[in-house]
């Protein structure tokens, strides 16, 4: 059986992210989407908020799994026993970043192998950052993202009424 596990901050999660899962559980048995509680970055939804939307995103599919973690995703690697680490790749300027995190892994466990999928070509200008402000400023997003995320979004903008409108510029990566 190989299981493999999908991290990332999933910011929302939105189509791109969807489509790597679902290509992945077609190589492997299992595929664990894995919500990295707290990245080095801005946060816009929870930990729980964005597990919630993440399991949401895959309800009806058994080989897709979702789980919350902190630490190490090669740490987490061992104690689910995954042998692979799926990513996403868009434009050129991820591969950078990828290959030196891919590198770092291989450096850390030599056991865990990382696989890159190629993004779909209709997904290349989507990331959590983009669907984030064009939400932010009430673009229609329905393209990018499922009807649970668009909502959530709608709603938190709402809650916050205007006091979060410090947007990062639009950019491909997050
Ligand atoms: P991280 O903070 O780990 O970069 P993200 O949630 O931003 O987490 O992304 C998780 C993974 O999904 C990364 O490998 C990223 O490159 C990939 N990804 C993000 N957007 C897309 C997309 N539009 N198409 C394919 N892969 C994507």
């Amino acid at each position: 059986m190989v299981r493999a596990i999908f991290p990332g901050s999933f910011d929302p999660i939105h189509h791109g992210h969807i489509d790597i899962a679902r290509r992945a559980a077609r190589l492997f048995d299992e595929v664990v989407v894995a919500v990295y509680d707290r990245p080095l970055k801005h946060l816009f939804f929870s930990p729980e908020e964005r597990i919630s939307l993440v399991r949401q995103s895959f309800e009806g599919e058994p080989k897709i799994k979702v789980l919350g973690y902190q630490g190490l995703t090669v740490d987490l690697c061992h104690q689910i026993d995954a042998q692979v680490i799926v990513r996403g790749l868009r434009v050129f300027s991820d591969f950078e970043s990828e290959f030196r995190m891919a590198l770092t892994n291989q450096h850390l466990a030599a056991d865990i192998e990382v696989i890159a999928f190629i993004t779909a070509e209709a997904h290349t200008f989507l990331s959590s950052s983009t669907v984030r402000e064009v939400a932010s400023l009430g673009g229609n997003i329905s393209g990018m993202v499922p009807a649970h995320v668009a909502k959530a979004l709608t709603q938190k903008f709402s809650e916050l009424d205007g006091k979060h409108l410090v947007v990062p510029m639009t950019t491909i990566r997050d």
